[in-house]
């Protein structure tokens, strides 16, 4: 079983994220929290970065309101905080976390793909609030599902500004 630290380390390297995907400076030295977005499929990880909290207000801010609404309001009625965030508080192991969809509750085994979030502070403390947290891909389309194709676009051009590979509309956009 994977610990959180092994859960969180980009694959590619086998160590911690070091660098913003973005503006390239290294994590420690931004004054500001960060995010690592992992995205497995089939138990092969596909995509994962971590991003700086100015890097991805530049991106969210690119969003139509419309579009942002469409997620928040996707996060809001069919995610159970209360439920979840009490789950949460009584787990003395993160990791339990990454088990089911944060939204739709299925167990990860039973998942062929899904998305990990985690929030570190500005010292690469990992934060412990809502994220850590784990959400399956049916739930990642159902959150994006409202977005323009404006906004489809702006992620579209993310993925094809930072990483190699055929460009396509997947990829789990998880700092919307
Ligand atoms: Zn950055
Ligand atoms: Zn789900």
């Amino acid at each position: 079983m994977r610990s959180m630290d092994e859960w969180l380390v980009s694959e590619e390297t086998g160590e911690a994220f070091t660098h913003c995907l973005c503006c390239k400076v290294p994590l420690v030295e931004i004054d500001a929290v960060w995010l690592v977005n992992k995205e497995f499929v089939r138990g092969e990880c596909v995509l994962e970065y971590a991003i700086c909290q100015p890097c991805r207000d530049a991106v969210t801010d690119q969003l139509s309101e419309d579009s942002k609404e469409s997620v928040r309001s996707f996060l809001e009625r069919e995610i159970d905080w209360d439920g979840r965030m009490k789950e949460f508080m009584l787990s003395h192991d993160l990791r339990e976390r990454f088990d089911a969809c944060i939204a739709c509750r299925t167990p990860r085994k039973s998942l062929e793909g899904f998305g990990i979030s985690a929030l570190f502070d500005s010292s690469g403390s990992l934060v412990t609030g809502p994220l850590p947290l784990m959400i399956c891909r049916p739930c990642i389309s159902r959150m994006t599902a409202g977005l323009s194709e404006q906004s489809r676009e702006i992620w579209r051009n993310f993925l094809a500004d930072h990483f190699t590979g055929p460009p396509n509309d997947s990829g789990f956009p998880g700092f919307l």
